[in-house]
């Protein structure tokens, strides 16, 4: 017996595109966006599990959008691997799969762009400074593509998320936008289609993103409320790993990603560093335990 589920119907015209999801809304169904630029993971699988679980018709896109990468980043050698990406999606049980082609994206006259405002200079914005323009100027146009009523999108990439929710209100784009959480691999590495690039030995030491982040926690967690002694904590866990060369290791507010002098509330850690040239990225939320209530312990990754 042949229990290979169908691959679900692939598209790749804005034209096809918006015929299925016609189809899917004139039986009353709701739509839920999953944007992908493909190899994919389970990080993307539990996306497009998120909107299944919450509406009727689940699109998902690959597009590896030229875009956001600067001229010296790996545009050329980003994974591309759809004929395993459409097995994924079919044994998730997405609905449509939009891959169009760069030319139906960015037309040859294409000149409007999406500008983030504060929120897209920090951080990643610093060191990649085009890439949240071309994140929000496909964002964007996806979401008119594809008019879903959700769309979703991973924890991982926290500042994005920060990046689309601020373009979202500001351009009153009718959509929901949900975050879902980091999905890691056994050792805390969370999921990244970049971690394809690891040699075996950086792929163990990359693990170091985590532990970091993991020993921010734990000395919140243990009554610790200064940002330097943990920062400096931090990029020790980091250094400990042979090569690895910091970008950012920060304590800051969750929404407007200034730094903090002390965690007297919620704050994001936030880390990035390359590995053998392979840029990684990670992050997590610290609360500091309330007087009140007993400590939590740290989940697992
Ligand atoms: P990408 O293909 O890297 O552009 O990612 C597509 C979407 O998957 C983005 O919303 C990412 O934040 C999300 N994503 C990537 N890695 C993970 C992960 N490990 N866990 C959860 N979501 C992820």
């Amino acid at each position: 017996m042949n229990t290979t589920p169908a691959r679900p119907t692939c598209v790749s015209t804005v034209r096809e595109l918006r015929e299925a999801v016609a189809g899917a809304r004139q039986v009353g169904g709701t739509i839920g966006l999953v944007p992908t630029m493909g190899a994919l993971h389970e990080g993307h699988v539990s996306l497009v599990r998120a909107s299944k679980a919450e509406c009727d018709f689940t699109v998902v896109t690959i597009f590896v959008n030229p875009t956001q990468f600067a001229p010296s980043e790996d545009l050329a050698a980003y994974p591309r691997a759809l004929e395993a990406d459409l097995d994924k999606l079919a044994q998730v049980g997405a609905d449509l799969v939009f891959t169009p082609p760069e030319s139906e994206v960015y037309g040859p006259a294409h000149s409007t762009w999406v500008e983030p405002g504060n929120v897209a200079r920090s951080l990643e914005g610093a060191s990649r400074p085009d890439h949240f323009r071309g994140v929000a100027t496909v964002v964007l146009k996806l979401l008119n593509m594809a008019r879903p009523d959700v769309a979703f999108f991973g924890q991982k990439d926290y500042q994005q998320v920060l990046v689309v929710r601020r373009m979202v209100a500001d351009l009153d784009v009718p959509v929901t936008i949900r975050v879902c959480p980091t999905v890691r691999e056994p050792d805390g590495l969370a999921m990244s289609s970049r971690n394809a690039y690891l040699s075996p030995d950086a792929r163990r030491r990359a693990a170091v993103l985590w532990k970091s982040l993991s020993a921010a926690r734990e000395m919140v967690q243990e009554g610790n409320r200064d940002a330097k002694a943990i920062l400096a904590r931090m990029r020790e866990v980091l250094l400990s790993a042979e090569g690895l060369v910091i970008d950012y290791a920060v304590l800051v507010d969750p929404e407007s990603l200034e730094p903090v002098a002390r965690v007297d509330a919620q704050v994001l850690a936030a880390v990035a560093a390359r590995l053998e040239g392979t840029r990684l990225i990670d992050n997590c939320m610290i609360d500091p335990p309330s007087s009140s209530s007993p400590q939590s312990p740290i989940p697992n990754p």
